[in-house]
């Protein structure tokens, strides 16, 4: 997976999620990454959301629309947001997965439990682009 959250001049986010999917997945699997809520999710008003690691639980955890959820109905900051969603999940569903998230205000949020999930961004003018990908087929 490669995903990107980025923030332009205007003050719109977008999130977007690429991936080539599991080792040996069924044929016509289409994994968490296309998923509105999954993998990726972005509000202008609250954040953008792009998620790695095993989609099976990502799509079960709903976990881009869990960190909007929290960020956006119980107030938590998008950092906080970010690590607790993965820490409640990988408790729930044990598995490996990462997420990367930016808000309005240009803050950033990263949550990952396996050092597989690599981090980076660019800035060109005013826009801000995250993007987050895994080193290793899962
Ligand atoms: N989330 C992707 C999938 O399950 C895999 C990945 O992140 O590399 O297809």
């Amino acid at each position: 997976t490669v995903g990107a959250v980025a923030l332009d001049q205007d003050g719109n986010l977008a999130a977007a999620t690429s991936t080539g999917g599991l080792k040996n997945q069924l044929k016509g699997r289409i994994s968490d990454s296309p998923i509105v809520g999954g993998g990726t999710y972005a509000n202008n008003e609250v954040c953008a959301v792009s998620c790695t690691g095993e989609g099976e639980l990502i799509m079960r955890g709903v976990l881009a629309h869990e960190v909007y959820a929290l960020t956006k109905y119980a107030g938590e900051e998008l950092q906080h947001a970010s690590e607790k969603t993965v820490k409640m999940y990988k408790k729930l569903l044990k598995g490996d997965m990462g997420l990367v998230a930016l808000n309005p205000k240009g803050e950033v949020g990263f949550g990952f439990n396996t050092n597989i999930m690599r981090r980076g961004y660019s800035i060109n003018g005013e826009t801000l682009a995250i993007a987050i990908w895994d080193d290793e087929s899962l």
